[in-house]
């Protein structure tokens, strides 16, 4: 996934810049930056949450910018939110098979009965993810940290290529914030999962990190191997720099 010169302005100010990223089949990459810098909005403008008002994003060397977001997460990207986006009243299965079957409806698995189907695969995820015990528990009466990361199940319905997670520990206590971290190391390596994530907590970041992208005022100041956006100045003083 490719991402050049993209710019988006909300009532003239420029919330993302002209950012680049370049995203590897595989790769787990983090972009950072202080509140404000435009993460979100740059993923919202890959997952066609927004249209850029300039630049291109190119997924598997095919242009996506300004798609709507189902065309988008129908060619392999899918999301979670930085903010809670599960259905509460529903249980945990449930909440993964709608995002299944929305998937399996739309493709070649037709030929198998789709909802046994979409019941197996939806306890594969469950138990990938570690919520196998909770399925039938109603959504909104989980933990914080399991909502989380059922939204991580619900975007792996999906069956996503490139998986996009903003801020997945945020709000999270330690164990949760550990355990989601192993949990995205471990989609990554057992799936060959693309990850792209944001993350305020940078020693999360670097645990994990195999590319590290530094926003800054909606710009990409800096991309490379943690340890190189570690040792780069601009990157210090735009941000590292605020909390050292
Ligand atoms: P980050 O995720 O890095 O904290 P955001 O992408 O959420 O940053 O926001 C970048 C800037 O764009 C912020 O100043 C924010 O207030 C502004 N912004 C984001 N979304 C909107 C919107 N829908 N309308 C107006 N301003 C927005
Ligand atoms: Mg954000």
């Amino acid at each position: 996934m490719r991402v050049e010169r993209v710019a988006k302005s909300f009532n003239g100010f420029k919330a993302v810049d002209g950012a680049n990223l370049t995203v590897e089949k595989g790769q787990v990459v983090a972009v950072i930056g202080p509140n404000g810098a435009g993460k979100t909005t740059l993923f919202n403008l890959i997952t066609g949450h927004l249209r850029p008002d300039a630049g291109r994003i190119t997924f598997k060397g095919e242009e996506i910018a300004g798609l709507p977001a189902h065309r988008i997460c129908h060619k392999g990207i899918a999301r979670s939110f930085q903010l809670i986006n599960i259905f509460p009243r529903l249980t945990v299965f449930q909440n993964v098979q709608v995002s299944v079957l929305a998937r399996a409806g739309k493709s070649g698995d037709l030929f198998r009965p789709v909802k046994k189907m979409a019941t197996e695969e939806t306890m594969a995820i469950l138990k990938q993810v570690g919520l196998a015990a909770q399925a039938n528990r109603v959504s909104g009466s989980l933990s914080y940290g399991d909502q989380k990361v059922l939204e991580i199940a619900i975007a792996l319905g999906n069956r996503p290529e490139l998986l996009l997670l903003d801020e997945p520990t945020a709000g999270m206590s330690p164990e949760e914030t550990a355990a989601t971290i192993a949990l995205v190391d471990h989609l990554a390596r057992s799936q060959g999962l693309t990850i792209l994530f944001t993350e305020h907590d940078l020693d999360v970041v670097f645990s994990i990190a195999q590319k590290i992208m530094v926003m800054h005022q909606g710009r990409s100041i800096a991309e490379g191997k943690p340890d190189e956006v570690r040792a780069n100045e601009e990157v210090q003083r735009a941000y590292l720099g605020e909390t050292a």
